[in-house]
C-alpha cells in the first residue's frame, strides 16, 4: 500500500508546497526557504525532505518505502525547472545537500555542493561556463565536501593536499590555482577517500546524492550536534530535515560571489544592514574562515552596487515580513542575486534588547512581543564587565569584535584542553587559528575565543554571540602555533598558559590581566524592563547579606530583600574569629560572650540594609550556617584562634574535633542551632529590632521580616517564635517604639512542605528554600553532587542539573503543596522563593504559575527574574510570542 504520508515539499520559481509555519517539518532553512520563494524572492529552486524521517532512519537504518520514488519524482520537477538534467554530461543539473533542523544550531551545518559532478558532468559544466578553472574549482570542492561529510574523514587529510598545491604555486588562496591543479586536485582527493574509507569516491550522482541524504541525518547525532542541543536546550528528537537545492555558482569569477547578511548589528543592534562577503567564493568559505571576507559595505561602490541595492531591499523586505532581525545567506552569479536562507538572527543579549524596542518603535512589534522575545538569561550580558577604559594596557593585537564584554584566562589552544583545565575551575582563553564545530566543547569551556582568521560570521562568532561569550575573530596580526604552544603576534610570544584578556568590544587581545568594570545599561534597556514590570504580577526581590549588596539590589530593581544570609556576614577580617569562638563554645557563657562581640556588627550591617532597602521589605533569615563551613581547619587557623580564646591550642582541638559532623547539611545547623541554644536567636532577634528602630528613628521606614530556617516541624517554629516576638516587645520597650514585622519560615525540608497547614498557622510567611528542598527531595548532596550530576544530565537521565533549574515534577510538587496547603491554613500567607532558582527563568514561571508571591535571587540576576516573571503572565494571558511561528 503506497504510503498516505509526504515526505517531500518542493519550492522555488515563486512557489511553494511548505510555508514558515512547517518548521518542524522542513526544518528552519527549508521552511524559510518556502517562505522565500512564496514572497516572489530570488531563491533557487529544490526540494525539502522531511525531518520527521531523520529519526526513523537514525533507528532503522533504512528509509521508508517509496520516499526513493518521490525524490526522484522531485528532482525531475526540479530538471524541468532548471532546464538542466541530473547526470547528464550535455547540461548536468547540479544541487546542494545540506541539513536543516527545526531550531536554528550556526555552525552544526552539513553542506554538500555540487553534488552530481563525475568525470563526464563536469565537461558539461566547462562547455556551459567555459570557465574550466570554475568548473575543477567546483569539482574538488564537492569530492571534499563529500570526504568530510559522508565518509567522515574531517576537513584536514584535504586541506593538507589543497596547501601543498598552494605552496607549490606560490599563490595565497586557493582560488588562485590554475584549472590543472584544479583538476588534478580532484583526483587526489577521490584517491584520499579511496585510501582511507577503503572504497572508490561514487561516480554515480543517484549514488552519490543518497549518501549525501543518509549523511545528513546521520549529522543529527554527532557529538559536537548534541553537545550543541545540550548547551542550547534544544530536544534530541527534532530530526534535521535535508535540503536538495539547485545549485548557483558564487565562483565563477569576480563578479559571483557568497555572504552572509544581517539585518541589524547582532553585537549593539543598531538597525544597519552588515555582513560579510567573498568574491569568487563557494559555500561555506564566509563562515569556515578559511579566506577572511569584506564587509558587505564595500559592495555599495563599484560593478557590484546593484547586488547590494537588490540586497538591501530584500533585506528590508524579509525583516518586515518576519518582524524580526534576519541572518541571510546569499550568492550572486554573475552579478545576479540569490537567497540561500534567511533565519532569525542570533545576537547578543545587548542588541536582543535594542532591536526589540526598536521593533516596537518601528510599530512592527507590540511591547508584548518585545518583552516576549528577548531570552531573560541573554540579560546577563548587558553586566558583562569590560575593560576599565582608564586602565593602561598592552595591547599585543586587533581583531573583530565579535562578542561584546570581557574576559580573562590562561591560553589554551586545543578545546579538549580547555574543557579539561576548565572542569578544574581554571579559566582558560581557547586561542585557534580559526574554530571549526569540533571546538564546540571547548568555546563552551572558555572564558573566551580569539582567532586568527574568520569574519563576524564565523564559526566562533557565531556560536560564542549565541552564548553571550566574549569572542574576538580575525585577529590577524596573530601567529598561531598550536603544536609548539604559543602564539606569536606583532613580536611578542604568547605561551600556553599565560594570561590574556579578551576584549570582545572592541576587539583587543591584551596581554596580561587587565582591570574590568561593569557597563552603564542604556535607554533601550530601561524602556523594555518599564514594559516587563507594568506586565508582571511576581514580586522580584535579591538575595544580599550587606548593605552593598543591598544597594546594588535595589540598582537592578529588586522589590525588597528576599533572603539576607545573617552568616555570611561573618566570613570576613576579624568578625569569623568572634563566629568561631561563638560556634566552638562550651558552654552557654562562652557563648554569650562571643554573642555580645557579634551582636554590634550585626546590628551594623542590619542598619545599612534597612537604610538601602527604603521600606522595601527585608527577609532576615537566622543564623544558619552548616558548622563545617566555619570550623578552623589547619594548625595555623586553629593556633590564631586559641590565642584569640586564651585557651591552649590542643583543648581547642578537642573542641574542634567534638563538633565535627559526618553529615553536615543534615546535622546541627538552621533552627537546631536556635533551638538547642536560644541565646543565638536573642542575640540576632535584639541586633535586628534594634537596628530597626534606630532606622526608624532617623525617620526612615522600614518593613522587618524576621526567617526561621529549616523547619522540619510546627514545634521547631513555634519555639523559635516565641523568642523573637519575646526580645522584640524588650527592645521597643526599651527603645519607646515598636516597628512593623513578621515572623516566618523557610521550607525547605518535605517534612516542613507536608505539614505547612500546621506550619502556616505559626508562619505569617513561607519562603521556599529550593536549594535545601531539592538537596532534602532528592537525597542528593548539595556539595558531592557535582561530580556525578553532570553524567546524569549528558545521559539524559535528568533533563537538568536540578540544583539549578527546579525540577517542577518532584520538588514542585512538594512546592505546590505547600502552597495550597498553608493558604487553606492562613488565606494572605506571603509566600516566595529564595534558592538559586529564583533568578532562573522555567523555575520562575513555574513560581508564577503556581501563586507565589516573589522570587528572590542573586541581585544580578534580578532583571532576569523581573523579565522572566513579565513573560510567565503574558504566557498566561495567552498572548503569543509571534517570533516562534517564524523562521
Ligand atoms: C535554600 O536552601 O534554598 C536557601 C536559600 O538556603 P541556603 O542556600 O542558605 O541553604
Ligand atoms: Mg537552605
Amino acid at each position: 500500500m503506497p504510503s498516505l504520508e509526504r515526505w517531500v515539499y518542493s519550492f522555488g520559481n515563486g512557489r511553494a508546497d511548505g510555508s514558515a509555519a512547517m518548521r518542524d517539518i522542513l526544518g528552519g532553512k527549508g521552511a524559510g526557504l518556502a517562505e522565500m520563494a512564496n514572497l516572489g524572492l530570488p531563491v533557487p529552486p529544490g526540494f525539502t525532505i522531511s525531518a520527521k524521517l531523520c529519526l526513523t532512519y537514525l533507528e532503522e537504518g533504512t528509509f521508508p518505502p517509496g520516499l526513493h520514488d518521490e525524490v526522484d519524482r522531485h528532482l525531475k520537477q526540479l530538471e524541468h525547472a532548471t532546464k538542466r538534467k541530473f547526470g547528464d554530461a550535455a547540461t548536468p543539473l547540479l544541487v546542494s545537500v545540506r541539513s536543516g533542523a527545526a531550531v536554528s544550531m550556526p555552525g552544526m551545518m552539513e553542506t554538500i555542493l555540487n553534488l552530481g559532478l563525475n568525470d563526464d558532468t563536469v565537461q558539461g559544466l566547462i562547455a556551459g561556463s567555459k570557465n574550466p578553472r570554475f568548473a575543477y574549482d567546483s569539482y574538488r570542492r564537492f569530492v571534499q565536501m563529500y570526504g568530510d561529510v559522508v565518509f567522515d574523514l574531517g576537513k584536514e587529510p584535504f586541506a593538507e593536499v589543497l596547501e601543498e598545491h598552494t605552496r607549490r604555486r606560490r599563490v595565497q588562496r586557493d582560488i588562485d590555482l590554475p584549472a590543472d591543479d584544479l583538476r588534478a586536485l580532484v583526483q587526489e582527493f577521490k584517491a584520499i577517500v579511496q585510501a582511507k574509507a577503503g572504497v572508490p569516491f561514487p561516480e554515480d550522482p543517484g549514488a552519490q546524492l543518497w549518501g549525501a541524504i543518509a549523511a545528513v541525518f546521520r549529522s543529527w547525532r554527532t557529538r559536537r550536534a548534541a553537545d550543541y542541543r545540550r548547551v542550547h536546550g534544544i530536544p534530541d528528537d527534532l530530526g534535521t530535515a535535508v535540503n536538495v537545492v539547485a545549485m548557483v555558482y558564487g565562483n565563477m569569477g569576480d563578479d559571483s560571489g557568497t555572504g552572509v547578511a544581517f539585518t541589524r548589528d547582532c553585537r549593539t543592534g543598531e538597525r544597519v544592514l552588515n555582513g560579510d562577503v567573498l568574491a569568487n567564493a563557494q559555500g561555506e568559505d564566509v563562515v569556515s574562515g578559511a579566506r577572511t571576507p569584506v564587509s558587505i559595505a564595500r559592495l555599495k561602490r563599484g560593478k557590484l552596487a546593484r547586488v547590494y541595492d537588490e540586497l538591501e531591499r530584500v533585506a528590508a523586505k524579509l525583516e518586515r515580513h518576519f518582524k524580526d532581525v534576519q541572518d541571510i545567506e546569499f550568492t550572486f552569479e554573475r552579478g545576479k542575486l540569490y537567497l540561500l536562507q534567511t533565519r532569525r538572527a542570533q545576537r547578543t543579549g545587548l542588541a536582543a534588547v535594542r532591536s526589540a524596542v526598536e521593533l516596537v518603535e518601528e510599530r512592527l512589534i507590540t511591547p508584548d512581543e518585545a518583552v516576549q522575545r528577548v531570552p531573560p538569561q541573554d540579560l546577563d550580558q548587558l553586566f558583562h564587565p569590560m575593560v576599565d577604559p582608564k586602565a593602561r594596557v598592552t595591547v599585543v593585537a586587533r581583531g573583530l569584535p565579535a562578542s561584546p564584554g570581557a574576559a580573562m584566562g590562561e591560553v589554551v589552544f586545543d578545546a579538549d584542553e580547555a574543557e579539561a583545565l576548565a572542569h578544574k575551575g581554571r579559566r582558560v582563553i581557547l586561542v585557534r587559528r580559526e574554530t571549526s564545530p569540533e571546538d564546540f566543547h571547548g568555546i563552551v569551556a572558555a572564558e573566551a575565543v580569539l582567532t586568527a582568521r574568520g569574519g563576524m560570521t564565523s564559526h566562533a562568532a557565531v556560536v560564542a554571540r549565541g552564548m553571550g561569550k566574549t569572542c574576538v575573530v580575525g585577529a590577524q596580526d596573530i601567529d598561531v602555533d598550536a603544536r609548539a604552544g604559543r602564539f606569536r603576534a606583532n613580536g611578542r610570544a604568547v605561551k600556553r598558559g599565560q594570561v590574556i584578556t579578551v576584549d570582545g568590544t572592541t576587539g583587543r587581545v591584551i596581554l596580561g590581566a587587565a582591570t574590568l568594570v561593569q557597563p552603564k545599561i542604556g535607554a533601550h534597556y530601561e524602556k523594555l524592563m518599564s514594559w516587563a514590570d507594568a506586565r508582571r504580577r511576581l514580586r522580584v526581590r535579591a538575595n544580599a547579606d550587606t548593605p552593598a549588596d543591598a544597594r546594588r539590589a535595589r540598582e537592578f530593581g529588586a522589590e525588597g530583600i528576599g533572603l539576607c544570609r545573617t552568616e555570611h556576614m561573618f566570613f570576613e577580617g576579624d568578625r569569623i574569629t568572634a563566629m568561631r569562638e561563638m560556634i566552638v563554645a562550651r558552654d552557654e557563657a562562652g557563648r554569650r560572650r562571643a554573642l555580645a562581640r557579634l551582636l554590634p556588627m550585626q546590628r551594623a550591617d542590619f542598619e545599612g540594609i534597612f537604610e538601602a532597602m527604603a521600606g522595601y521589605p527585608v527577609t532576615i533569615r537566622l543564623l544558619d550556617p552548616p558548622l563545617h563551613e566555619f570550623l578552623p581547619h589547619t594548625k595555623e587557623e586553629i593556633a590564631a584562634l586559641a590565642r584569640a580564646m586564651r585557651i591552649p591550642a590542643a583543648q581547642l582541638k578537642r573542641l574542634v574535633d567534638s563538633l565535627v559532623e559526618v553529615n553536615p547539611m543534615l546535622g546541627h545547623r538552621g533552627c537546631r542551632l536556635g533551638i538547642t541554644y536560644p541565646e543565638i536567636t536573642e542575640m540576632q532577634a535584639r541586633a535586628i529590632f534594634e537596628a530597626a528602630c534606630r532606622v526608624v528613628a532617623r525617620g526612615r521606614k522600614v518593613n522587618v521580616e524576621v526567617m526561621v530556617p529549616l523547619v522540619a516541624t510546627v514545634e521547631e517554629l513555634r519555639r523559635q517564635a516565641q523568642i523573637i516576638r519575646r526580645v522584640a516587645q524588650e527592645v521597643f520597650h526599651a527603645e519607646g517604639r515598636g516597628v512593623p514585622y513578621v515572623v516566618g519560615t523557610m521550607i525547605e525540608l518535605p517534612r516542613a512542605a507536608l505539614t505547612a497547614d500546621e506550619i502556616a498557622k505559626e508562619a505569617e510567611f513561607f519562603s521556599f528554600g529550593t536549594n535545601d528542598l531539592t538537596q532534602t527531595t532528592f537525597g542528593l548532596s548539595r556539595d558531592d553532587a557535582g561530580r556525578f550530576l553532570p553524567f546524569y544530565v549528558e545521559r539524559g537521565i535528568l533533563p537538568d542539573d536540578p540544583f539549578q533549574v527546579l525540577d517542577q515534577d518532584g520538588v514542585g510538587r512538594l512546592i505546590e503543596i505547600a502552597v495550597r496547603a498553608g493558604r487553606a491554613a492562613r488565606n494572605d500567607l506571603k509566600i516566595g522563593i529564595c534558592g538559586e532558582h529564583g533568578g532562573e527563568p522555567a523555575s520562575v514561571k513555574f513560581c508564577h504559575r503556581t501563586g507565589l508571591n516573589y522570587v528572590s535571587c542573586s541581585p544580578f540576576r534580578v532583571p532576569i527574574a523581573r523579565l522572566a516573571a513579565a513573560q510567565a503572565a503574558l504566557e498566561e494571558q495567552g498572548v503569543v510570542n509571534r517570533t516562534r511561528a517564524t523562521v
